[in-house]
């Protein structure tokens, strides 16, 4: 069978832009510390892109510290229940666990693959009924960088006073009705993972209202000192600033952004164009003319009966290290089936891939379905589930180049009995 040469990546981070020379200018200048003209600057640049300046942004040591500035600053507190999409990577729920919060999942609905406004409404109905209190706060999550149905989102929000939090780590730049996600709630989160639209290396931001949320955010990622001479602390803060070297990277990125962006959408319209005519695989596609998704990664869903090469073999032995992921770190795990799992068919696929030299990946593990939360309460649909038992994330960023889209497509083709 044929093999790519290179390795065809997921998402890997390029540094296109002028990356160096705001990394020399903070060497010149000795700000190496987490403040300084880069920090300031790239704050401003992505407060620009995002609200053409309306909005504050604050740089953050990642998008991971991000979300958990927006919940402190929305209010949650131990023992209080947050909103959070199920579907979603494992960062958009877990600190509301390090809060000592609770999560409580809200599953998704077909079109854009986000939180279902209607199953939202059902489950602040019966959580408030349940517990006697309204839930917190809302995580909603831009799943692959698609706009979820924001404004019916919004206006359950609203209708029920409850603060919205819009994860937007994967979709920076998307657009629903000419405005850009993570400026329709109170605060919105951004992520520079090095896998990410753009990276610092690893960092992320939270778009802020107004200047006074701005300040109220700065001061607990700072530690929350009090304005002594000496170090003086009311409050718990953190230490999730961002360095002055990692965002002369992002402000770099930052001059290459509308190119990623337009990039992964060129890559989109090869693989609409190229799965059109395939039956049994459905390229997960904007739904509506308001949505403009960045594409973040591109991802397919396959029909259960398609048969692959090879489905007869899957799940025979362990995975060795992390299957699409930076972190190759993993721990040893001593079971080959969990009781939710991509179908046999998407894994022969994800191998048949992987010896043409392209990662792929399953779809995010609903947070409902994992070990760690099976005590959560959740609102479920099935749509997640679903999802992830049939879907595949492809290769989709600034370094996969329009032959290598095509290579893939003609792989997939191949990988079909
Ligand atoms: C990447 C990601 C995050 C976390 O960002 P980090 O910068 O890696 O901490 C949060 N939510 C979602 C949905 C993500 O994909």
């Amino acid at each position: 069978m044929k093999r790519s040469e290179k390795r065809i990546l997921l998402c890997l981070a390029h540094m296109s832009g002028n990356e160096m020379k705001y990394i020399q200018e903070a060497f010149a200048t000795n700000w190496v510390v987490p403040l300084g003209p880069n920090v300031n600057g790239f704050e401003e640049d992505l407060a620009q892109f995002c609200s053409n300046g309306e909005k504050r942004v604050v740089a953050l040591s990642a998008g991971t510290a991000a979300v958990h500035l927006a919940l402190l600053a929305c209010g949650v507190k131990a023992g209080d229940e947050v909103l959070v999409q199920s579907f979603t990577f494992c960062a958009s729920a877990n600190p509301v666990t390090y809060i000592g919060a609770k999560p409580v999942f809200v599953d998704s609905e077909k079109d854009t693959w986000n939180m279902d406004p209607e199953l939202l409404e059902a489950a602040i109905i019966d959580r408030t009924e349940k517990t006697g209190q309204k839930p917190k706060a809302i995580v909603l999550v831009y799943l692959y960088g698609m706009p979820a149905k924001i404004n019916e989102i919004v206006a359950v929000a609203k209708k029920y006073d409850i603060p919205l939090i819009e994860d937007a780590a994967e979709g920076l730049g998307s657009e629903y009705d000419g405005r850009v996600v993570g400026t329709f709630g109170q605060y919105g989160v951004l992520s520079f993972n090095g896998n990410k639209m753009i990276t610092t290396s690893g960092g992320g931001a939270l778009i802020c209202p107004d200047d006074d949320a701005k300040g109220h955010i700065m001061y607990l990622a700072t530690q929350a000192r009090e304005s002594y001479p000496y170090y003086q602390h009311t409050e718990i803060g953190f230490n999730y600033r961002m360095s002055n070297i990692c965002a002369g990277i992002g402000r770099g990125q930052m001059t290459v952004l509308k190119e990623h962006i337009e990039h992964h959408r060129h890559i989109a319209d090869i693989y609409r164009e190229g799965f059109k005519d395939i039956d049994g695989i459905t390229f997960h596609d904007e739904t509506d003319d308001c949505m403009r998704s960045n594409f973040w990664l591109n991802t397919i869903t396959l029909d259960e009966h398609l048969a692959v090469v090879g489905q007869e073999d899957v799940y025979q032995e362990m995975v060795k290290g992390a299957v699409g992921g930076a972190a190759g770190f993993v721990h040893e795990s001593d079971n080959v089936h969990t009781d939710c799992e991509p179908n046999a068919n998407v894994e022969a696929m994800r191998i048949f891939l992987d010896k043409a030299n392209i990662e792929s990946r399953p779809l995010w593990k609903p947070m409902h379905k994992q070990p760690v939360y099976k005590s959560s309460p959740a609102y479920t649909n099935g749509v997640s589930e679903e999802l992830f038992r049939c879907g595949l994330c492809l290769p989709s960023g600034p370094c996969v180049t329009e032959e290598d889209a095509r290579f893939i497509i003609a792989m997939v083709k191949e990988a079909i009995r």
